[in-house]
């Protein structure tokens, strides 16, 4: 007898046998001495070499200016892979043939003769592909995107049409800090290529809980169907770390909440949530129509859509956690929003009344993701009208992360001859169903990237939609000092007007569930 764990192998749909194989090619990463290249991008490759998936024939430089030879960065990455990979090892064989195809090339990005000696490392690797085809990772800080595409552009190692070959770009996050900077960063990238050729990076579209999404929507013809305003209460989406912000108070000092952590990743999982049923369409052109079908919240009403907080000292994980204001490189009278929380609606048909709360923040009880889809109550009738709100809405929870999987909650008899209802979970659990294995985001990403699939990556009118959503929150908190209703204490649940936005709807925020719990709604 066939059993059902090997039933649903037979069942197994395969829709990447089209994917393009990755071509012998080479990979520049800019940044080669940096902290995303050591934890991410290195450990994703090392890991792809392993698994086949890169192809016989290819080379890795790493360019930055400190002072390295090719065996020195080689015995940096070897640590690295030990510290940072999924696998916490290195295997003494794949990384021996992995780490001979690795270089170094010392330059600076201001300086156009350190690109000439790129272009001759590179035209060093023969007159085939391994010259011609070329993927540059921007690692480096964001003011330097424009200025290394333009170098690379005038060395002659980025054309627009090369017959010989293909160059793409990664550019890393973030992308601009408004509207107007975003739209010069985009004119200044595709006066020197295609858009074709450029990889704007959201990590949260390497995530396989973030690709399930589309797959968990569209393949299943039972939740689609409760997909809209008919079925559906309102929507919460939360990504909540339990951490301050440590050593990166520079960084967060430009950015803050909104523009770290809302106008890319959390946006980006709500268009997946929200946006239509693909048809012919690529899915990025469903994203941005949904982008676009969010109605933009006028500075004037951002305090009654929006709110933002900053935490102030308290306890995390058992730690004393200082205040936001008290961080290394933060300014003392600093008002950047460490947490932000938004009311959203989406003008179409299908989600029209539906409100979505989206809300992120440092210094929470916990770090997790979640997408947390709230049903319309049952009619007050029968149990609704005995039990009152004790009777649970229907909920289904996409966790993102950690404990990655979904779970439907609904309402059951408590076994007994009394009679007694209260809510019970059924649960998709990723590592009960596939085991631990989950490659990073960064591999799959890379993956697409050197196949030149731009699916998962953000298109300049999605980049440029998300900012004109988040510039005008910006311009209505300008100039206002935090009021004292602004501040939460760390390790608690964000600003009390948090709530307040929930409430005027009659709803309250749900706390994750990481480690299923009964849920309740969120304390302060
Ligand atoms: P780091 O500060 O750790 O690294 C920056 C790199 O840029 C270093 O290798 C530095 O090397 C190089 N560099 C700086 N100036 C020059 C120059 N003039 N010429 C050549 N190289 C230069 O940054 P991260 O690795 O943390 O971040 C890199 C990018 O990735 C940023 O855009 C960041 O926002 C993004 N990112 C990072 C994440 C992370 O987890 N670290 C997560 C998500 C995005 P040297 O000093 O040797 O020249």
């Amino acid at each position: 007898m066939i059993s059902s764990e090997h039933l649903d192998e037979l069942m197994i749909c395969r829709l990447d046998t089209e994917r393009r194989t990755v071509e012998p090619c080479s990979i520049v990463i800019f940044g080669a001495s940096g902290d995303l290249t050591a934890r991410k991008l290195i450990p994703a490759l090392y890991h792809l070499h392993q698994e086949g998936l890169l192809p016989e024939e290819y080379r890795i430089i790493g360019f930055a200016r400190s002072e390295k030879t090719d065996a020195s960065w080689r015995t940096e990455l070897e640590e690295a892979l030990t510290r940072f990979s999924r696998s916490k090892s290195v295997e003494k064989e794949s990384w021996a043939e992995f780490s001979s195809k690795v270089h170094y090339c010392r330059g600076d990005i201001d300086d156009a003769a350190s690109f000439k000696k790129l272009k001759d490392l590179v035209a060093g690797f023969g007159a085939g592909p391994l010259s011609h085809n070329l993927l540059f990772y921007l690692a480096i800080s964001p003011s330097h995107f424009a200025l290394a595409v333009g170098q690379l552009c005038r060395a002659g190692l980025i054309c627009r049409d090369d017959p010989h070959g293909w160059q793409r770009v990664v550019v890393e996050k973030p992308f601009g800090h408004d509207l107007v900077s975003a739209r010069e960063l985009n004119r200044e990238l595709t006066q020197h290529a295609h858009e074709h050729q450029i990889f704007r990076i959201d990590h949260y579209l390497g995530k396989e809980t973030v690709q399930n999404i589309l797959t968990f929507r569209f393949s299943n013809a039972i939740f689609e169907r409760l997909w809209s305003r008919d079925c559906i209460d309102h929507v919460q989406i939360t990504v909540s770390e339990s951490l301050g912000v440590g050593r990166r108070g520079g960084y967060y000092e430009e950015a803050g909440a909104l523009r770290d952590m809302v106008q890319n990743h959390i946006l980006q999982v709500m268009s997946l949530i929200a946006m239509e049923p693909l048809d012919a369409e690529p899915i990025r052109n469903e994203k941005v129509k949904l982008l676009e079908s969010i109605r933009p919240i006028p500075p004037d009403l951002v305090s009654q859509m929006v709110v933002r907080g900053q935490y102030r000292a308290g306890t995390l994980n058992g730690k004393p956690q200082p205040a936001y204001r008290d961080e290394p490189l933060v300014k003392p009278g600093s008002n950047v929003e460490t947490y932000a929380a938004l009311k959203l609606h989406v003008d179409n048909w299908r989600w029209s009344g539906v409100p979505f709360y989206l809300r992120t923040g440092k210094g929470l009880p916990m770090s997790a993701s979640e997408v947390r889809i709230q049903f319309r109550p049952t009619p007050h009738v029968l149990f609704a009208a005995r039990c009152g709100p004790k009777l649970d809405a229907n909920s289904l929870t996409v966790r993102l992360q950690p404990n990655e999987g979904i779970t439907l909650r609904m309402n059951g008899k408590v076994p007994g001859t009394s009679m007694q209802i209260r809510p019970v979970r059924m649960h998709f659990s990723y590592d009960a169903e596939f085991g631990a294995y989950t490659p990073e985001a960064y591999e799959r990403l890379l993956l697409d990237a050197l196949a030149g699939d731009a699916t998962l990556f953000l298109r300049r009118d999605e980049v440029e939609a998300a900012w004109s959503l988040v510039d005008p929150i910006r311009t209505g908190w300008e100039g206002r000092d935090l009021s004292e209703a602004e501040f939460y204490t760390a390790g608690t649940w964000g600003p009390k007007p948090a709530d307040e936005l929930l409430a005027r709807a009659g709803h309250a925020w749900r706390e994750p569930q990481p480690l299923e719990r009964t849920d309740t709604p969120t304390p302060h």
